[in-house]
């Protein structure tokens, strides 16, 4: 057996080292020769608002694109969900689990929502 596969064996499923051994191993990012692919430079201003937003939602239609595929991309994106949970808009960059770092705060705004119309449901 190897490491991983014990690795595998012992860990308890669903946790948050679970996620991050998952994706540290299976991503396929791990040995990407451009790991800066996923999180590009914000393209330089041109000074046309709506020109900046096509540039920049190419720069990250290109690293969506890279994560296709990738055998732990829901993980990827939950574990990405979890360790963003308490920064600011401003803090998070960069593609990860398929999504941009704009589609995960979205997500992350409507899980709270959803949380919060059940809570008020069952009070
Ligand atoms: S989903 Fe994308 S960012 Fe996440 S491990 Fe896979 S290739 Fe890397």
């Amino acid at each position: 057996m190897t490491l991983i596969q014990l690795r595998r064996a012992q860990a308890p499923a669903n946790t948050l080292s679970d996620l991050r051994f998952a994706v540290i191993t299976r991503g396929a990012c791990r040995n990407a020769p451009d790991p800066d692919a996923w999180f590009p430079d914000e393209p330089a201003p041109t000074g046309d608002p709506a020109l900046d937003l096509i540039e920049r939602a190419v720069h990250e239609e290109h690293a969506r694109t890279l994560c296709d595929g990738c055998p732990v991309r829901a993980l990827c994106l939950e574990l990405a969900l979890h360790e963003e949970r308490n920064l600011q808009r401003s803090e998070i960059h960069g593609v990860r689990g398929g999504k941009t770092a704009r589609q995960r705060w979205n997500i992350r705004r409507g899980r709270r929502q959803a949380a919060v119309r059940q809570a008020r449901k069952a009070a």
